[in-house]
């Protein structure tokens, strides 16, 4: 067996989770390649490593003074290094940084450092060989990152070392420059070592004990899921859950490798299985609830909208050129109606609204703002009958006004728009049919 472990910021926040890190590693000799992030917060009003490598770089950026920043970082690092007792010293590396960072090397090149240097000091705690990810995770010039290169490279680069470190976060463009994937791309890292060694599992170890069932701002102790499919997730995290960066599914997927998320500080609980498909029933019919504020939708009407050729494409073809994404398009005869992100509308609004005039003509057309999606996701849906009866039950007796249902053909869940202000109402009262009065 192999396995691929991530590790989280919180997770080598310090010498005493690193030492959690390595009693977990060393625990299972099957954990052979080690992915970790950079040292995060300590504590809620500490700032995490990457966070403190931007700031010193946008001093270096202006041209002024960030030895005091830089001095700060060391001393993070040098914490951890004494604390676990090693005999290691980055000051020719903190050397280099600096004089790159005064060669303006760029903000990537700045926020890579973090995970970088935590990969070194990872790899001499546990005696694994080291491998820099800017030699075996590759960016193209657009900036995009390239899987299938990455995949070649990095597999033949794993094939002659059977136990090593390799930084997340970061790769280079072929000329060598460093690129970092988007904030929390660490994720991403460990799938792609995952897809290259066709691990057994990949173990993302993080500080909750899995996903869970909805929002805890929202619900009090909400359950853990057990089993979430790579679809379902796709679903939950696109709508707000995080505790995976959402780019991590691809790689894994293309092998069906399962992701396990787990708890550094409780590595007995078995935290969530993400896997391709499952004959398991989630213990509730649905598997999970997670939704997002802040959309609003354009209602465009049109007597006999559904006999001209054409039509939808029109009114659609407006968002495109305005560069705007659309969430959901529900329609009936004579209207459809357009979802989208308010923050991502709202400048753009009247020149979509000229534009679908311009090119299909509505009889009328309304703007409505401040409504919310909630997502009900669950393989275990389409077997079961009724969920949607219970789910608008569950909505009116709350007294929740619902603007708009769309059941997506997978059947695998049941978006609903409502109000922004009865958005966490509508949670609870979802949670409560399927959750609360099931246990
Ligand atoms: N250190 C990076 C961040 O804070 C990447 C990661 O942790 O995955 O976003």
């Amino acid at each position: 067996m192999k396995k691929v472990v991530k590790f989280g910021g919180s997770s080598l926040a310090s010498a005493e989770q690193f030492r959690k890190v390595g009693d977990i590693i060393r625990s299972d000799p099957d954990r052979v390649y080690v992915i970790p992030s950079a040292p995060g917060k300590r504590h809620s009003k500490d700032t995490k490593v990457t966070d403190m490598l931007y700031k010193a770089y946008a001093l270096a950026e202006a041209g002024k003074d960030f030895d005091k920043q830089l001095g700060d970082i060391k001393a993070r690092y040098d914490e951890i290094i004494n604390g676990l007792t090693l005999d290691l010293d980055l000051s020719d590396e903190f050397a280099t940084i600096a004089a790159n960072f005064k060669d303006k090397k760029g903000s990537d090149y700045a926020a890579s450092r973090g995970e970088y240097l935590n990969g070194i000091i990872m790899a001499a705690y546990l005696d694994y060989e080291f491998i820099d990810s800017a030699t075996v995770v590759v960016f193209d010039e657009n900036g995009d990152f390239d899987p299938e290169k990455t995949n070649k490279l990095m597999a033949k680069r794993l094939e002659k070392t059977p136990k090593a470190v390799v930084p997340g976060f970061y790769g280079a463009y072929e000329d060598g420059r460093i690129k970092t994937f988007s904030r929390g791309g660490s994720d991403i890292t460990g799938s792609i070592v995952s897809r290259a060694i066709k691990a057994d599992v990949y173990e993302n170890w993080t500080d909750v004990s899995g996903f869970l069932v909805a929002d805890p701002r929202i619900i009090d102790k909400p359950p853990y899921i057990e089993t979430i499919t790579y679809t379902e997730l796709r679903e939950l995290a696109y709508m707000g859950a995080s505790v995976l960066h959402e780019d991590a599914i691809f790689p894994v997927r293309k092998e069906g490798i399962p992701i396990n998320i787990r708890n550094t500080n409780k590595p007995e609980d078995p935290g969530t299985w993400i896997v391709e498909s499952t004959a398991k029933k989630s213990r509730f019919v649905i598997t999970g609830i997670a939704g997002k504020k802040g959309f609003c939708c354009v209602n465009v009407m049109k007597d006999q909208m559904n006999s001209e050729v054409g039509f939808v494409r029109r009114v659609l073809q407006a968002f495109e050129d305005q560069h705007i994404s659309i969430e959901h398009v529900p329609s009936g005869i004579d209207t459809m109606t357009v979802f989208v992100q308010e923050d991502e509308f709202i400048e753009k609004e009247q020149a979509v609204v000229s534009e679908i005039h311009r090119l299909a003509h509505p009889d009328m057309l309304e703007i409505e703002s401040d409504l919310a999606l909630v997502a009900v996701v669950g393989r275990g849906m389409k077997s079961t009958r009724g969920t949607a009866g219970r789910i608008f039950s569950a909505l009116a007796h709350a007294s929740v006004n619902v603007r708009m249902i769309d059941q997506g053909s997978s059947e695998l869940n049941i978006i609903i728009g409502v109000e922004n202000r009865d958005f966490e109402k509508a949670i609870a009262a979802i949670y409560d049919i399927f959750v609360t009065t099931q246990v």
